[in-house]
């Protein structure tokens, strides 16, 4: 379990958890946390493991700093990384039984409904995807027929729908379901699931965490250690989905800098969302920071300090603008992911395939800390040059 810190999260992030009680096991006073790349623990003389290691497919000493740090800025009982943010959230599917009956978003990143359709339905999982950003969708369908969890994810990927954390939460508790929030997008700087009610929180620390697209990684959180926790603890140490040492390590360099990296991104994707509302070439934006958007309100409540560094765009030309934009970008990267420092533009419909919800006149940009006018010339010039 973590120990709390009085310090703000700004400062435990900038020290990497350097300071007080969060400091790992280091005898040697380094500043940064050493990296231990050992995949086995030697034994006591008596046959003990007092350490507590045994061996890394199970848990590695290079995780205490970043779980730690991460259990802190989620205001968790507990949190532990993952090989990525696909293991962290499907280690919380196979948690649960057979039977076991969950709702999920019809609007969450693409490669996780995929799994809960193909993976979870064939292990026997009774999956309801619903429309979770809808006010009293997710209390309907639970009068309707109960369920074990509920699964959101806010903001939502691609149409980043905003769905209310504290009232679904109340839900649940009413109704015994747990409730876990994918909250890769929002990052725990700008909402903390946790204390509005969830049981579980999840990251790909593939994206904001880490921030520098280079490592693959993901996190859970939770509230309260619980039997259910233990389990997916369990199942991370049995199914070795653990990241690598040198990850961890690097994971824990990225989010040192979360802060800053977060809060530029977020002040970059207003100011962009704002510009590109007025083109005319642009026929909507997708943004939970702009009042027309459906999900603002809520957003402005359980958002602090901005409404994260992704948005859409729908443009005027279709499909054939929208792929034509991403194809003459010159700053901004034709690339999956997001997160990270440098933007990126993806045609979405082109990688969700059939079956997705998303428009296929839609680009989907993660800012990165670019300069926000470079950004915006750079998606006029390809704009115009589909005129012409
Ligand atoms: N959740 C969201 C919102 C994501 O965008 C992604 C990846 O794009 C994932 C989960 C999966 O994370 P990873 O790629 O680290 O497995």
């Amino acid at each position: 379990m973590t120990k709390k810190s009085n310090f703000t999260h700004q400062s435990l992030l900038a020290q990497g958890t350097a300071i007080d009680s969060l400091h790992p096991d280091n005898d040697k006073q380094s500043l940064i946390p050493p990296v231990y790349n050992s995949t086995t623990f030697i034994r006591d003389e008596d046959n003990q493991y007092r350490s507590g290691r045994v061996y890394s497919r199970a848990d590695n000493p290079t995780y205490r700093a970043p779980e730690a740090l991460l259990a802190n800025l989620e205001e968790a009982a507990d949190a532990r990384l993952f090989s990525s943010g696909m293991a962290a959230a499907t280690s919380v599917f196979l948690a649960l039984k057979p039977g076991d009956k969950i709702i999920a978003p019809t609007i969450m990143y693409w490669a996780l409904r995929n799994w809960l359709k193909t993976f979870g339905q064939d292990m026997g999982l009774k999956v309801r995807f619903i429309d979770t950003h809808v006010a009293d969708a997710v209390d309907a369908a639970l009068q309707q027929e109960p369920a074990r969890l509920v699964w959101l994810e806010t903001p939502g990927n691609p149409l980043w729908t905003i769905s209310d954390i504290s009232a679904i939460a109340a839900s649940c508790r009413q109704h015994g379901a747990m409730l876990a929030v994918d909250s890769t997008v929002a990052t725990p700087l700008l909402t903390k699931p946790l204390t509005l009610g969830a049981d579980i929180v999840m990251h790909s620390a593939t994206k904001y965490l880490n921030g520098h697209s280079d490592v693959i990684s993901g996190a859970l959180a939770c509230r309260e250690d619980s039997a259910f926790w233990q389990r997916i603890v369990s199942l991370r140490a049995q199914n070795g989905c653990v990241p690598g040492p040198n990850d961890a390590a690097q994971l824990l360099r990225g989010m040192r800098t979360l802060f800053l990296r977060v809060r530029e991104s977020c002040q970059s994707a207003l100011w962009l969302a704002e510009q590109l509302q007025a083109s005319s070439q642009v026929k909507a934006v997708l943004y939970p920071g702009l009042p027309g958007f459906e999900g603002h309100q809520i957003a402005s409540q359980q958002m602090n300090g901005g409404f994260g560094g992704m948005l859409s765009i729908r443009l005027v030309g279709g499909s054939g603008q929208a792929i034509h934009t991403a194809a003459k970008t010159r700053l901004w990267k034709r690339a999956t992911s997001l997160g990270g420092v440098e933007s990126l533009i993806e045609h979405r419909a082109s990688i969700e395939g059939d079956g997705s919800p998303v428009p296929d006149d839609l680009l989907r940009l993660s800012v990165g800390i670019e300069s926000k006018e470079d950004l915006l010339t750079d998606l006029q010039q390809a704009f115009e040059s589909f005129k012409k």
